[in-house]
């Protein structure tokens, strides 16, 4: 008899995004006329870059010629655009990554998904909640939790980020073995500073544990004392893996391109407590469960280094910032604390004591603009909503002047 995984059976059965969908078709049914505006959605609304368009038609015209073709190539990514990556991100930044440490792959959602498989099933797992769901249901998956009950799954550390501690999780007070930390974060917006990111580089140290950081938005910070990458840190290279998108950076949701750092030095155990190689570990998972990002979209990958993509990445960056800035500042005139806006696409609004499906609702029939509950990424989001900066000026204007009216 084919048995099935029944660790599937503890998800949540509501998906957040179908949820959403629901209420906001229910809502125009009953408004045909209504214009809905939807801030919900962490997808980016701009076309790709001139530049990267232009590297991405030169490798497809490659594939149309038998003497510049490509079949399968390296799993791993090609060596031109793994070596841009190393010097554009790492090295310029004073982090010293290699290009044979990074490995190309179609997103960081996959990978972030695919890293667990790599430790044993009895680790002790911290993540943050509110959280990116993808951490938290891989997890799951692999059934490295109990049931769920109240909002949360036993077997997991939550770590609370509230106001109280700026949105970002403090250290634990036990053992924890495989801790996921994401900065600019999904979905409150919050940047960590070098100095909280130093005190989880030493914990891990001291602890035997690994980070996992995810550094989807770094294209999004402006402010220079902010850490773009988890290696600015002293010893972290032993003790974290980074992962990179090109989905946010450079607006591939749809292209599919991103990248996972793998330090050479990283190292985790066995039972003996012996060194295993993290890097030859990924590589081989990698290299069996992955067949390489298609060609073309790593030569539109590749012109995101570029002088010209350079250029054009940062005005698309500073477009959705701007966006930010106008909603943060919309929010703040209308008495609400939020966090988030700047160096980071998100505003992580405090409902105060609203719920935030309550919240949810309020906005949606009497401004017909969609947000995101916060209830949606954890029990900490209980009573915020995550307004979104990725959309034309134009409907961030006119969303705005609809809140105004509408909680006034
Ligand atoms: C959007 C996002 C990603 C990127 O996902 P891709 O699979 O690369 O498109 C990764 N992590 C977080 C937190 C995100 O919000």
């Amino acid at each position: 008899m084919i048995r099935a995984n029944e660790n599937y059976s503890k998800l949540k059965s509501s998906y957040l995004f179908a949820d959403i969908a629901k209420r906001v078709n229910e809502h125009q049914k009953k408004n045909p006329e209504a214009i809905i505006i939807r801030m919900g959605i962490g997808d980016v609304t701009m076309a790709l870059a001139p530049a990267v368009i232009k590297g991405f038609h030169e490798g497809v015209d490659e594939m149309a010629g038998d003497a510049t073709f490509r079949g399968y190539g390296p799993e791993q990514g090609y060596a031109f655009l793994r070596e841009k990556i190393a010097k554009n991100d790492f090295q310029d930044q004073g982090a010293d990554i290699s290009a044979d440490e990074i490995f190309i792959s179609d997103g960081a959602k996959c990978d972030t998904g695919n890293f667990q498989e790599l430790f044993a099933q009895d680790i002790k797992v911290a993540l943050p909640d509110p959280v990116y769901p993808a951490y938290l249901d891989t997890n799951v998956m692999a059934g490295r939790t109990g049931r769920y009950e109240d909002g949360r799954y036993s077997g997991i550390f939550y770590m609370d980020c509230l106001k109280e501690n700026q949105f970002f999780p403090e250290l634990p007070d036990e053992k924890v073995d495989l801790i996921y930390l994401c900065s600019p974060n999904n979905p409150t917006g919050s940047t960590m500073t070098k100095n909280e990111l130093a005190l989880w580089v030493s914990y891990a140290r001291e602890n035997r544990a690994l980070i996992l950081f995810d550094a989807a938005y770094e294209s999004f910070i402006r402010d220079n004392e902010l850490p773009r990458t988890i290696y600015e840190i002293e010893g972290a290279k032993e003790v974290a893996v980074e992962f990179r998108s090109f989905s946010k950076t450079a607006g591939f949701t749809g292209t599919r391109c991103g990248f996972t750092v793998v330090p050479k030095e990283c190292m985790i155990f066995n039972t003996k407590g012996e060194k295993i190689s993290l890097h030859a570990l990924w590589n081989r998972r990698h290299s069996t469960k992955f067949n390489g990002v298609s060609y073309p979209v790593q030569k539109a990958a590749e012109a995101v280094y570029s002088k010209e993509g350079k250029v054009q990445i940062r005005q698309q960056i500073d477009y959705y910032l701007n966006n930010a800035d106008i909603i943060s500042k919309t929010i703040a005139s209308l008495g609400f604390d939020y966090v988030g806006g700047k160096n980071s696409p998100y505003i992580w609004i405090d409902g105060a004591d609203r719920d935030s499906w309550d919240f949810f609702d309020l906005l949606l029939t009497k401004a017909g603009v969609v947000c995101t509950p916060g209830a949606g990424f954890g029990r900490c989001g209980q009573n915020y909503i995550r307004i979104s900066a990725f959309n034309s000026l134009e409907n961030v204007t006119l969303a705005m002047e609809r809140l105004k009216k509408a909680l006034t």
